[in-house]
């Protein structure tokens, strides 16, 4: 029996068509020479669902690749020209395995060609058979971030016989460049690619020798791209054009915006360039305008920290602060404060250094510290535009402490963040701030400190087993957290049981084995107790006082749960919490 027999037989044996149709079928013009395609003219069954059955008969395992994620290091282990001749595509390839996708599974020559590439890369190659459309879509992937660039630069190479001695691009050149179309591309692609990789920030950094493009992704700058150091000096200058910067100048920093449409999305990029010895280093912050905030359950808020949150948000008046160092996702989670308490009669004011998010129908506005419009000024004269709420960006001088407290004193809920470490470290700063210990007592609602761990890819998440001094740690952080905050977050804990997971590493998480960010935190209830200690000025607050009349855990058991829960790392609870 041919395979194609096989095939049909498998069909009907399956029920996908009946005997008169297969009948009908076999009538069809087109049936003798190419019986799949009949299948799929007479609609009987999709390409996708035929290719399964089809590798059933062959023996090989069917993987669709339509949307799927495919890295650049898989895909790379095969030429472009080789996967395009022999209809392969290497789409994962991670501990010592290199998954292929082929269309013909009769075409040796091709399994030949790729058990010659995988035994030069080492690597063990496996075999799925995928659709022809899965294969288009696959070869797409090639025209990727590396190749489009490299193929900008020939271009422009060849346009302009780009000389490659190392030299000073004088002003006058960088001009001409900046308006030469391979840049403008280079520049464009760049930014697409980091908004489609979910990047947060680019950094265009001038190195020795060469232009380096790093992405920031999940919180860890990832190194992407490589450039001749000569095009350094031109790239800089057509992003400066695009932000309407000022050319000529190199020696001050400058800051200033681009708004791009990418995918039919507004993206708007914050751009800052730095002056280092020789030239200028660019990073450009990506703020999607169109997404709204995440809520405080996605963003990872859980148990009796969420319930002290929500407790605090039914308050008018008092403050709502957040601590953390840069990078630990304060002020989404001010905006998902925010966000919850936005509702019509009621006047949310903000000041903020950059405007991250947008809410309909908050009156928002962006600090100018080089014209005197700064917190402090800003707060002042927001105070005199009747708001119920106002939120703060950052309280960073004794002017903007006093006036956020005074502004609580006098009937309104004011939001902001503080540059420390953990919750219990905004009381000592504030009070360093010139702050009295009797009106910061009666006016603190609630500290919230936090860090970003990145989430464990649940694609390839997998268990695994930690070293016992980890575990032992663990043990010790966990005897002591309040037994009814780790009730509260996980009902079903037995200690005897503990188990751990991480990501192995696929093409939908980059091979990182992580994607997105899950809040670590703590959350500090002001409740009647720790006012009547921050208002009799005691010593320092411990985390001893608190424990004992609340259910307060430190962002590190916090932490240490959601390793528990399955939702990171214990390495990433380390990494981002630094304690010991
Ligand atoms: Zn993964």
């Amino acid at each position: 029996m041919s395979k194609t027999e096989e095939l049909i037989n498998l069909l009907a044996q399956d029920k996908i068509i009946t005997a008169e149709q297969l009948v009908g079928l076999k009538k069809l013009p087109e049936y003798k020479a190419n019986p799949e395609a009949a299948l799929i003219k007479s609609n009987l069954i999709d390409l996708e669902d035929l290719t399964k059955f089809k590798a059933k008969v062959y023996n090989f395992n069917y993987r669709g690749l339509i949307g799927a994620k495919i890295s650049d290091q898989a895909l790379n282990l095969i030429p472009a020209e080789v996967a395009e001749n022999y209809k392969i595509v290497c789409f994962e390839a991670a501990q010592g395995k290199m998954r292929v996708g082929l269309v013909d599974p009769e075409n040796f020559k091709a399994i030949e060609a790729i058990d010659f590439l995988a035994k030069e890369e080492n690597l063990q190659p496996e075999y799925f058979l995928i659709s022809a459309l899965s294969f288009e879509t696959a070869l797409r992937h090639y025209k990727t971030l590396g190749k489009e660039v490299s193929q900008a630069l020939k271009t422009k190479a060849e346009e302009e016989t780009l000389e490659r001695v190392e030299r000073k691009i004088n002003q006058a050149e960088v001009e001409e460049i900046t308006k030469s179309a391979p840049i403008s591309k280079i520049v464009s692609v760049i930014i697409r690619h980091a908004v489609e990789g979910r990047a947060s920030d680019i950094h265009i950094e001038p190195m020795q020798n060469e232009s380096r493009v790093r992405y920031r992704v999940d919180g860890i700058l990832h190194n992407s791209l490589v450039l001749p150091k000569s095009v350094h000096g031109a790239i800089v200058g057509r992003i400066k054009v695009l932000a309407n910067l000022k050319l000529d100048e190199t020696r001050m920093p400058q800051d200033g915006r681009i708004r791009v449409n990418i995918n039919n999305k507004d993206i708007d990029l914050r751009i800052s360039i730095l002056p280092l010895l020789n030239e200028e280093k660019v990073v450009m912050r990506i703020l999607d305008v169109t997404k709204g905030a995440p809520t405080l359950e996605q963003l990872g808020f859980m148990g009796a920290g969420l319930k002290v949150i929500k407790k605090s948000l039914t308050k008018t008046d008092g403050m709502f602060l957040i601590t953390g160092p840069t990078g630990s996702g304060k002020s989404t989670t001010l905006f998902s404060v925010l966000t919850s308490l936005n509702e019509e009669g009621i006047n949310i004011s903000t000041l903020e250094d950059p405007v991250e998010y947008f809410v309909r129908g908050v009156n928002q506005s962006q600090v100018r510290p080089e014209i005197g419009f700064t917190f402090a000024s800003g707060l002042r004269s927001l105070l005199r535009q009747d708001p119920d709420i106002v939120m703060v960006g950052e309280i960073r001088d004794n002017e903007t402490a006093e006036l956020g407290i005074h502004a609580s004193l006098t009937g309104h809920f004011v939001l902001s963040t503080l540059h420390t470490n953990d919750a219990l470290g905004a009381i000592p700063r504030l009070l360093d701030m010139a702050v009295e210990p009797f009106l910061l007592g009666s006016t603190l609602n609630i500290v919230l400190a936090q860090r970003l761990g990145r989430k464990i890819c649940q694609y390839c998440k997998t268990e695994h087993k930690l070293p016992e001094d980890v575990i032992t740690d663990i043990k010790k952080e966990l005897a002591i957290t309040p037994p009814a905050a780790i009730k509260e977050m996980m009902p079903d804990f037995d200690l005897k049981k503990m188990k751990f997971y991480k990501g192995r590493g696929c093409t939908r998480c980059g091979l990182t084995g992580y994607i997105g960010r899950i809040a670590l935190a703590e959350v500090l209830d002001i409740n009647d107790k720790i006012k009547e200690i921050i208002m009799n000025n005691k010593a320092n607050l411990t985390v001893d006082d608190l424990v004992k009349n609340q259910n307060f855990i430190t962002m590190k058991q916090d932490g240490i749960i959601k390793v528990l829960l399955g939702l990171t790392t214990m390495e990433e609870v380390l990494r981002t919490i630094h304690v010991n």
